[in-house]
């Protein structure tokens, strides 16, 4: 039996830098894991199947499930004919734009290349990974990363990010994560009229190097926010929510509806959590990782 963190994933800074003929979407993004994770057991089994059990009754634990879709293309590449069981007890929220799904499926190409010997390199996991989803190979290797293309160029930053208090949130429903593109789409047409925001990422870098998270803060942004907020007023609700109780900086995180806030004390952080949770979010201060 192996067991694996599957931790969240934020985005500090999250553009699209153009678009593929295929209508693919080229990002630029700051990714960065937190605390905040579901729990992975991976265990072989005598039967050749893949048995997955969650404990949340709204998730599929078939062939939708990005856990179940990792186990089945580890198989594969490894040509083993024999099944694992999974069982994963879900603390993230789903469908929050915290990566929930992508990370399962990374904990458990990570927890079962260890379960069979290391059989797959690491390039090898990253491939497998971008066949699952875009955000699973930023979830395989974790910390804090550039990612770019459709999630398949992953670069190592020069510093980690400071470990300050972030307050996590998810208030009220999101949209699914093809309506946000198509929303942002509407907006931008092919986005050959539009130039990513190149000097906030230059601010977050230089905010980072100098290990200054509130200097870094400066940098935050999330293209997908404007459309979002637009149409789910709670994402703006808690990002007020934040900041009106000492966040120095707030943003939602991918196509939301999850958002996030720095603090400087955890102090701070809890009195903000329990307004948020009173409000009826899902909220939970988390560090960097
Ligand atoms: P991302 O940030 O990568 O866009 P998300 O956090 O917005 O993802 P998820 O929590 O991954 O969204 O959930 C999106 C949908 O995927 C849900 O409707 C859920 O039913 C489905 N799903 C499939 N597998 C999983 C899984 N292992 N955990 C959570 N949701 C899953």
């Amino acid at each position: 039996m192996v067991f694996e963190k599957a931790y969240a994933k934020l985005n500090f800074f999250l553009d699209i830098e153009n678009k593929r003929p295929n209508g693919y979407h080229n990002i630029v993004s700051v990714m960065q894991s937190v605390d905040w994770y579901d729990e992975v057991y991976i265990e072989k089994s005598v039967s050749n199947e893949i048995k997955l059990v969650i404990d949340t009754k709204s998730i599929p634990v078939g062939k939708e499930n990005t856990a179940y879709r990792a186990a089945a293309k580890y198989l594969e590449a490894i040509s083993k004919d024999c099944g694992v069981a999974i069982e994963i007890r879900k603390r993230i929220p789903v469908a929050a734009g915290m990566a929930g799904g992508s990370t399962d499926a990374a904990a458990v190409l990570r927890g079962m290349n260890r379960l069979f010997d290391n059989r797959l390199s690491q390039e090898e996991l990253l491939r497998l990974a971008l066949s699952i989803g875009a955000d699973v190979p930023f979830c395989v290797l974790g910390g804090t990363k550039v990612v770019r293309g459709i999630g398949e160029e992953i670069f190592p930053c020069e510093t980690s990010f400071p470990k300050c208090p972030i307050l996590c949130a998810k208030l009220g429903e999101g949209v699914s994560t093809p309506e946000a593109y198509r929303r942002l789409d509407e907006r931008y047409d092919d986005f050959s009229n539009r130039a990513w925001n190149e000097s906030a990422l230059k601010a977050l870098r230089e905010g980072m190097m100098a290990g200054d998270a509130k200097m870094a803060s400066k940098g935050f942004f999330n293209v997908f926010e404007g459309v979002i907020c637009e149409i789910r007023p709670s994402v703006t609700e808690a990002m007020n929510i934040l900041r009106e109780n000492g966040a120095y900086a707030a943003r939602m995180s991918g196509s939301g509806p999850s958002v996030f806030g720095l603090f400087e004390t955890e102090k701070e952080a809890e009195g903000a959590r329990r307004k948020l949770v009173e409000r009826g979010a899902m909220a939970k201060i988390c560090y960097p990782v």
